[in-house]
């Protein structure tokens, strides 16, 4: 691999399964390709539903001692993983950066984003209470207590390789359960390279398993059919996640899910817009738009429209595509070709029913993964830029009147994770943050996210918390006791 790290063992191409690092039965490997250029970075093992079965079941064993530990143990192997993750960062972000193709800022970023979400979780494990309940029977008592759910399987997406993980491997270890994660095809490297360092924390072997393999449907069926796994966690698109819960119907499983987003930015009249066009560009560009949070929809009052346009515009072109690891890039390539080709087509429609490209609109001639930074105005509610998930560094404006238009143009969707306003008048603010149906709402701010906050969507978009005090009730179960016979 064109790659010098600092710790070369952070580069593993075999899976971990129960404390082993393993290639499966039949010895098949893909590759894992850099789409800044195209080659290939690794060959990693191949596995499936039987290897699956494996760590599922080394999982459900090494937890059984696991959640007897007491919780300032856990938390303290949790604190060393963290570590390692933080004394490795330059790596991971290097390897990240290499086979995800964001540039190394970002991934950096990304590194102490995930390293935060084991911190965060190694402290909450010690604040796992339970409850008295009064009961009106004088001789008895109503005790609640919290328990692991158990086994629990992870699917995790290419667009933050590492934080995706962290963010269900620390709640899930936490409180007491082992984890099998599946990370995206495009991305195992950086999933193995974390399971390695929570190796080297002396994490015991079992409770953290990656199953790398390019048939997700044997991996996810093993998952979701397997009766040990108490807890399915996925993070993903929204169909996938749709086929999922419906696999997980038949053994009845708690389920997690992080889905797609639609995001609207809406832009009043009174907002300072400078701020509102940083804001708006900061939030669709990054990641070169492939976040789940990311700007989709760009709505502004018509009055300030053309003044947001050009600052806006200002802001885009300052912007420069290249290689990840290059100085002075701003934004890198999307994960591959295919996904240039499905932005491309949804610009291509737009541009057909009317829309104007301001800037961009093209696949760059820097290569088949590079799409232009776009800026689409002239658009509307029956383009796929306003219904659909874009995924790519194309912004649509849309114009809007009143603010119950802009609130009925923000609800029109099936989605709802992130959204944000951008208004000065404090009466608004709360109008319109109550009435949009999202998960989370940024007013006059853009970066919400962090793991001291409860990430998660509505609607479509999902169900289930993830970061902050509530990210580990999905971890748990509830028990009740009833201790009768106190009088005698
Ligand atoms: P994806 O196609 O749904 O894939 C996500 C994961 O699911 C990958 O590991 C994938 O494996 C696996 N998968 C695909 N089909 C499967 C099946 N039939 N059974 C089991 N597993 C299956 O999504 P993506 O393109 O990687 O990620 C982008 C999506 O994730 C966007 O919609 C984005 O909004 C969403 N996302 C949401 C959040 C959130 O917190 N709400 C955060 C980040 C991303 P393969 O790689 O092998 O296909």
């Amino acid at each position: 691999m064109s790659m010098s790290l600092r710790d070369p063992s952070l580069l593993r191409t075999q899976c971990f399964v129960n404390g082993q690092w393993v290639d499966g039965p039949s010895g098949k490997r893909f590759a894992v390709l850099n789409p800044a250029n195209g080659e290939t970075l690794a060959e990693v093992a191949d596995v499936g539903a039987e290897e699956t079965r494996v760590a599922i079941e080394a999982a459900d064993r090494a937890m059984q001692s696991w959640q007897a530990r007491p919780a300032k143990e856990r938390a303290d192997l949790l604190r060393k993983w963290y570590e390692l993750i933080t004394a490795n960062q330059e790596d991971l972000a290097l390897i990240m950066t290499l086979e995800q193709g964001k540039v190394l800022a970002e991934s950096r970023g990304e590194i102490a984003y995930a390293a935060s979400f084991i911190e965060w979780f190694a402290e909450e494990a010690r604040r796992v209470y339970g409850d008295i309940v009064p009961l009106p029977q004088t001789d008895r008592r109503g005790v609640v207590i919290k328990q692991p759910v158990g086994v629990v399987a992870a699917i995790t997406p290419w667009n933050f390789p590492a934080a995706m993980i962290t963010r269900k491997a620390g709640p899930a270890l936490a409180v007491g359960c082992g984890i099998v994660i599946k990370p995206a095809k495009e991305t195992p490297l950086s999933a193995l390279a974390l399971a390695r360092l929570a190796e080297q924390a002396g994490i015991p072997a079992g409770l953290i398993n990656v199953v790398c393999g390019t048939s997700s449907r044997a991996i996810g069926g093993e998952m979701t059919a397997n009766p040990i796994v108490r807890k399915l966690t996925f993070t993903g698109s929204t169909p996938v996640g749709k086929e999922l819960v419906k696999q997980c119907a038949d053994t009845v499983k708690k389920v997690s899910m992080e889905l797609g987003g639609n995001a609207p930015v809406i832009v009043f009249d009174d907002a300072d817009l400078d701020a509102a066009a940083v804001g708006a560009a900061a939030s669709k560009y990054r990641n070169s738009g492939q976040t789940c949070i990311c700007a989709n929809r760009i709505l502004v009052q018509d009055s300030v429209y053309d003044a947001f346009v050009e600052k806006f515009t200002g802001v885009v072109t300052g912007f420069r595509i290249g290689s990840g690891v290059e100085a002075g890039v701003t934004h890198g390539p999307l994960v591959n070709a295919g996904a240039a080709r499905d932005v491309d087509a949804m610009v291509r429609q737009a541009l057909e029913n009317g829309a104007r490209a301001v800037v961009g609109g093209e696949i760059d001639a820097l290569g088949e993964c590079f799409y232009q930074p776009t800026i689409l105005t002239d658009v509307n509610d029956g383009m796929r830029v306003f219904r659909e998930e874009i995924f790519g560094p194309v912004a649509p404006i849309f114009k809007f009147s009143t603010e119950e238009e802009a609130i009925a143009m923000a609800n029109d969707t099936e989605f709802g994770l992130a959204s944000y306003i951008y208004t000065r008048d404090i009466g608004r603010v709360w109008r319109v943050a109550e009435g949009i149906e999202y998960g989370m709402v940024g007013v006059n701010e853009v970066a919400i996210t962090s793991d001291i906050i409860p990430f998660g969507g509505v609607k479509e978009s999902g169900m289930g918390r993830e970061g902050s005090k509530y990210g580990v009730d999905d971890y748990l179960e509830t028990k009740y006791i009833c201790m009768g016979g106190l009088d005698s």
